[in-house]
């Protein structure tokens, strides 16, 4: 029911020639950040067919880099950042695309899942829509004693089936995707206590640093939320950008530690992939999420 709407809104949206209009007026001077997590290379291929022919990728830095000079003279018109959150192992399969569309997309990766075969806590079989987002709303510590009763999960839990990339697959993606991290273990940061936070968003950069060896200077909260706190301790560890997932497009006022983002569904046909570049569908999907999941 939910895809089906999805899908009638998607058609709507096509036929009312926003499409083009937002893209030919909204985006000439503003950057959509994408954002992906576990899209298979069959429909990831499409989307980047079509924005071959729109639209500029171009690398988070150069956006971020833009963005602090306060001078977007040297960002094309119709420009858009791809990224893609979480690290899961199926990300492995896109990197032939980025490699035959030149492209370099920033992957936020959980830097204590990757490379383990430990699980995302919101990957667990059996939870429902609504039980996730119930658990969203509890604090850290009663997170993990929910996930632990329930469905017997632990953070550092060793499962037989692997969810994340490994250690082999990212080396040998790093020449064409830009990793970062995107905390330890995923969790909501604003239920977090403030030790719990820091340990979450600084060991991340460490531990990633010390993986692949490289500086990592951008950071995406999880489930897109934050507060000021998690702004300070971001900015404070030396990063240079963090991503929410505030639907909008980016411009050269947009604070670089509140980097908006256009979420896009994974598994989106054509139609769908071109009503969520107007972002249409996703605001009244918000929408609609606030009257059902209100507090
Ligand atoms: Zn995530």
């Amino acid at each position: 029911m939910r895809n089906f709407l999805k899908n009638m809104i998607a058609i709507f949206v096509c036929l009312s020639g926003m499409p083009f209009l937002i893209r030919e007026w909204v985006c000439r001077n503003r950057v959509a950040i994408l954002l992906y997590h576990d899209p298979k290379p069959a429909v990831f291929a499409k989307h980047l067919a079509h924005l071959s022919h729109r639209y500029t990728v171009i690398s988070l830095d150069t956006l971020v880099a833009a963005i602090h000079r306060k001078d977007f003279s040297e960002i094309p018109p119709k420009s858009v950042v791809i990224t893609i959150d979480d690290g899961h192992a199926g990300n492995i399969e896109l990197l032939p695309l980025f490699k035959k569309y030149h492209i370099r997309p920033t992957l936020y990766v959980c830097t204590q899942i990757i490379d383990t075969h430990r699980r995302f806590w919101f990957k667990i079989d059996g939870q429902s829509k609504a039980e996730k987002e119930k658990l969203k709303r509890l604090s850290n510590v009663e997170r993990l004693a929910s996930l632990k009763g329930t469905v017997d999960f632990e953070p550092e839990k060793v499962y037989s089936d692997r969810q994340a990339l490994n250690m082999v697959e990212m080396k040998e993606m790093m020449e064409g995707v830009d990793f970062q991290p995107h905390t330890q273990f995923h969790p909501i940061l604003p239920r977090c206590t403030e030790v719990e936070c820091k340990q979450e968003i600084l060991e991340s950069k460490v531990d990633l640093e010390k993986f692949l060896g490289v500086e990592c200077s951008h950071f995406s909260y999880p489930n897109g939320d934050y507060t000021e706190r998690e702004i300070e301790i971001v900015k404070a560890g030396g990063f240079r950008s963090a991503r929410t997932t505030d639907i909008r497009w980016n411009t050269l006022d947009t604070p670089p530690y509140q980097l908006k983002a256009i979420p896009i569904t994974d598994d989106a046909g054509l139609t769908l992939f071109r009503a969520e570049l107007t972002t249409i569908p996703q605001r009244l999907g918000r929408w609609v999420n606030s009257l059902f999941w209100r507090k």
